[in-house]
């Protein structure tokens, strides 16, 4: 856990966002992973994910209070989270602000539909060159468009560990574009999905909220979530 811990972005959510706009505006190009504990335990059992992690190329953002938690339990200075949702609204917003393009693809295709409706209410200077819903078969044509529409931003809503995989397979071949694996992000901007009450984010209790949301994600986070104490609590012991 220590290798991912000390490659997490150790940056205030608002100076990250930031340097996201610096990014974009000198098209740097940028593979970013918004990762939580269940992002950390898969990395421990594929080693393709791993690999993405701790690759030079790919920045990793806490996104889950689980994150900090952990690498505070293994003494290691990361103290900042970066909310997945908040990065994805941030770079919609630098997109109409600065004219650049972007291309969408996952969620189901109603989200997509609203997705779209969205873009062109909220951030119309936003260039959308394509969205795309996550259930078509053959994403490589899909990289294939977008490859040729050079977009400035790619959000890929997917889920873990799909959406990296993804990005991952594809980003060398492309010059420029800020790649952000977004998971539910499009089932909450597109007002499909709540966002949890401030209240909650206030407390890190985002996830609490979710669960009792849909209930059907209990067992995925309980589980990985305390095999992810475990791995915590071994790694502590070591040292
Ligand atoms: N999804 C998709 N194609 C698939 C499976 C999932 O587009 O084959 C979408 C799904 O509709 C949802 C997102 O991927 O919008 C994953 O959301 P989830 O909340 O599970 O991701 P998390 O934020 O928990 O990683």
């Amino acid at each position: 856990m220590r290798e991912y811990f000390e490659k997490i972005e150790n940056l205030p959510q608002d100076e990250f966002l930031k340097k996201m706009k610096q990014c974009l505006i000198q098209e740097e190009k940028r593979f970013v992973v918004t990762a939580n504990p269940e992002t950390l335990m898969f990395a421990q059992k594929d080693g393709e994910f791993r690999e993405i992690l701790l690759n030079p190329h790919t920045t990793i953002v806490a996104d889950g209070i689980g994150v900090i938690k952990g690498a505070k339990l293994l003494k290691m200075d990361l103290k900042h989270r970066v909310l997945g949702v908040d990065l994805a609204l941030q770079l919609l917003s630098s997109c109409h602000e600065l004219n650049k393009s972007i291309y969408l693809l996952g969620a189901k295709p109603e989200v997509i539909e609203k997705m779209k409706e969205t873009i062109k209410k909220d951030y119309p200077n936003a260039k959308l060159v394509g969205a795309v819903d996550g259930y078509v078969e053959d994403k490589e044509a899909v990289f294939m468009d977008m490859y040729k529409k050079k977009p400035d931003v790619i959000l890929v809503a997917l889920g873990i560990p799909r959406q990296e995989k993804l990005i991952n397979k594809y980003y060398g071949q492309f010059d420029k574009g800020i790649f952000v694996g977004v998971g539910g992000s499009f089932d909450v901007i597109s007002g499909n999905k709540k966002r949890a009450p401030s209240f909650f984010v206030k407390l890190n209790l985002e996830w609490l909220y979710r669960i009792t949301k849909e209930p059907s994600r209990l067992k995925r986070f309980f589980d990985s979530n305390i095999r992810y104490m475990f791995e915590i609590m071994k790694e502590r012991g070591k040292k």
